[in-house]
Order: structure tokens, then sequence, then C-alpha cells
């Protein structure tokens, strides 16, 4: 019966039967990430249940937001999940790198140096310190930027990093997930490790983690680890699919208050924002997320047994452990790139009938191919697929509100690669 619905919606026999093999092998490892939404579920549960979450918290705030206990008391419920002292989430956050961006201006000051030892950050970023010149950048505003890379092997380089550590360092970057590079993603064991080995140098370094597509991955975050502020996306993890808008920065109580007063304006900081009739989706998508990681998890696992089987170098490979939803298949083509992200499409539960194409998107230097019929503008929690149009040629994959959808999209885009010929079964 299910080889048959698939069928109607065009993924032929040998291609199912090639993947149902794969899943079959993959019991195991489901498990255990079924293992972390659920004490990651209850982590959720906890803060809600200890914050007294209740029907007058998801109500309509308008104005200058004056007084709104369903903001104020997400915050709370957010910062107890990532166990800090404060937190700040809000639908002005209009993006990650908007988040990251109030991170970094909101506790750097004119002198300061970021030194990122997590190599290159996410692209957009370039442009938010300066890497990239752009108005209003860190840079004209004389904040300094260093970078110590990963070593080849993705660990960090702690000589290279005591080094850096000049005097006018006052912040470290830790970006978790690899964005549109081919190095592994960074653990929060790791994570801890480096940053204890900062703090040992100067304790009064403030380290920022960019949590982007990291969130319940894990048990931990890096903020149990010493970060003194994680930043995300509420369209990516925690939103869980429902959060139409906005950015997290949890962290300790100076820094979120740094953020505010850079978000809002001096004086106002917190006490401003009304959160319209978004607070409910927040509550909820941070409900749902636990499980909503795990579904993609699933279809990150189980595309890079998929795809390496079929020869393609895959990062990380079908056997290594996670560390974000993100799963990279180098195809070396830019045909195999648009064909992938082409089946992606065509599994979507919105615009399914049309074709992507690469374009010049805003904040990225080479052109960029993104698949995403989303119910989310732009959301990559659900199943997405994005590209630079450049060597290695490599698709990023990402997302799955449900595990059954995922899989379906990853069906979709091996039939596609499959009927392009890129790939025989
Ligand atoms: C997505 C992402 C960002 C930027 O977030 P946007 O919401 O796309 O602005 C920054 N860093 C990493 C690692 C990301 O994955």
């Amino acid at each position: 019966m299910i080889k048959e619905m698939y069928k109607n919606l065009g993924i032929d026999e040998n291609v199912y039967n090639f993947t149902k093999n794969i899943e079959n092998e993959l019991k195991d490892r489901f498990a255990k990430i079924d293992e972390v939404a659920e004490y990651n579920q209850l982590k959720v549960m906890k803060a809600f249940q200890k914050n007294q979450v209740s029907e007058a918290h998801l109500g309509v705030s308008t104005g200058y937001g004056y007084n709104d206990i369903g903001r104020d008391t997400l915050e709370k419920v957010y910062a107890d999940v990532f166990g800090t002292e404060d937190a700040l989430v809000r639908p002005q956050i209009t993006c990650g790198t908007h988040a990251l961006g109030i991170a970094l201006s909101a506790n750097l000051r004119p002198g300061d140096k970021i030194l990122y030892i997590s190599g290159k950050p996410y692209d957009t970023l370039e442009e938010v310190i300066g890497i990239r010149e752009s108005k209003g950048s860190l840079a004209e505003y004389g904040i300094k930027y260093g970078q110590v890379d990963l070593l080849p092997n993705g660990d960090f380089d702690f000589d290279g990093i005591k080094k850096a550590i000049t005097s006018d360092v006052k912040m470290v970057g830790i970006q978790r997930s690899k964005g549109y590079e081919t190095r592994p993603t960074i653990s929060v064991e790791k994570t801890g490790q480096v940053i204890n080995f900062v703090k040992e140098i100067n304790k009064d370094i403030i380290v920022m983690v960019d949590n982007c597509y990291g969130e319940f991955v894990d048990i931990v975050e890096p903020s149990n680890v010493g970060a003194d502020m994680v930043v995300g996306s509420l369209i990516k993890n925690l939103g869980g699919g429902l959060a139409p808008i906005g950015g997290y920065i949890c962290g300790t109580k100076e820094c979120v208050e740094n953020c505010a007063y850079r978000l809002t304006t001096p004086g106002l900081g917190k006490e401003v924002g009304a959160s319209l009739d978004v607070i409910h989706t927040f509550y909820q998508g941070l409900f749902m997320a636990p499980t909503v990681v795990a579904s993609a998890l699933k279809g990150a696992i189980f595309a890079a047994n998929v795809f390496e089987r079929l020869g393609f170098n895959v990062i990380p490979n079908s056997t290594e452990e996670r560390y974000d939803i993100i799963q990279a298949v180098t195809f070396g083509s830019p045909e195999g790139v648009i064909a992938f992200c082409k089946g992606i499409q065509a599994a979507a539960p919105i615009d399914s009938y049309v074709t992507p194409e690469p374009w010049d998107m805003p904040g990225y230097d080479s052109q960029v191919i993104m698949a995403a019929g989303a119910f989310v503008s732009g959301s990559s929690i659900e199943l997405s697929a994005d590209a630079p149009i450049k060597p290695p040629y490599a698709v990023y994959f990402q997302g799955g509100l449900t595990w059954q959808h995922a899989k379906f999209g990853i069906l979709k885009a091996l039939q596609q690669l499959v009927n392009e010929n890129i790939v025989t079964i």
C-alpha cells in the first residue's frame, strides 16, 4: 500500500526498495534520537511548569508592549531551558543574522576585538562584522576582527587561539554548525573544552556561541558548558515550525541587558516590544521543538546513508555522531545540486509545482539555489535545501517537521537525480 502511494507521487519501485533497505538498518540510531527528544521534551515541560505558563500568557499585546506577561514569561522559560540568567526572545528579531548582529554590536565597543575561533563565520556575518565591506558594519565602528581556523581534522587550534587572544579581545565567537562550509560541526563537549581554555587565559572574555541548527540535537547546550551567550533563529530548530518569525539570545544578565538596549533602545531595553499575536506560536513551537528536531535528524541521517551508498561525499558521514541537523552532500557539479533541490521542492506541501532557480541572494557572495516549499517563508526547520553555486557544489539539506515528510523529500530528490541520469541505482 505504501509503495503504491509513493508510486502515485512519482517514486519508482527501485528507488523505494533501495531506500527501504537503508531505512531498516537505521532503527537503533533512530531509537537513540528519540531518547534525546524525550529528555529535551521533559526539559521543556519542566521550564513551562516551573514558570506556570497559563492561558493568559498566550494572548495578544499591542503598542508599546509594557507589562507583556506572555513575552516576559516566555523569556523566563527560555532562560530555564538554556540554564542562563536571562533571555531575549522576540518577534522584533528578524532572523538569525539579526540576533547575532545584536549579540555582537551590543556587547562590543570601539577598540574591542571579536575573535572567531571556529574559522570563518556564516556568510551573512561577514557583512555584519565588516569582513566584507558593508555600511554600518562593526568595522565602521572601530571594532576589530580576528579569526583562528579549525585544524584540518576539525578540532580547535588551541595554540593558535592562545596566540590570538591579545588584550583587546573582548569577545570570542564560536559557530557550532558548519554553515556553508564542508567542515564538521562542533560538539557541545568540545565547545565546553575550548570555553574553559579561553576563560583560563582571560575569564572576562565573553564567549558567544552561534547556536543555529544545534538546539536540542543533544541533551546539553553550549550555555550549560560556560558560554555567556547562545544565539539563534526561531525559524530554525526552536520555533518548532510554528514560530513565523523571531530570534533568541540566552545568556548572562549583563549580556542580555546589553542586547535588549541594542534591539530596542538604551533606557527602554526589554520593557518594550509588543508580541502582537505571535507569542502563542513561540510557546507551542518550543513545546514541539524536541520532536521536530528529532524528525529532522532522522532525515539527515537517512540522506547521509542513501547518498553515501551511491558514492557521494557526505558530511557528516553515514555513521558519525550528529551535532546539528544539517546534511551536506557534495555532488561536484551544478547539475547535481540543482536536481537535488528540484526534488526537495517537488516534495513540498507548499509550492511543490514550482522549479527553484539559482539567484543573487542578499548577504551571499555567490548565487544560491534554495528549495523551500514552506508554511513559513524561508523556514529551514521545514524540509529545505540550499546550495551556493560554487565548488565543491555541495548541497545543504535540512529540516522536516515530520520524519515521514523528510523521507519523502529525500526520495523525491533521489528520483530527480535518477530521472536526470546523474545517478543510477
Ligand atoms: C542560518 C544561520 C545563520 C543566520 O540565520 P538567518 O536566520 O538565515 O539570518 C547564522 N549562523 C548559522 C550557523 C546559521 O545556520
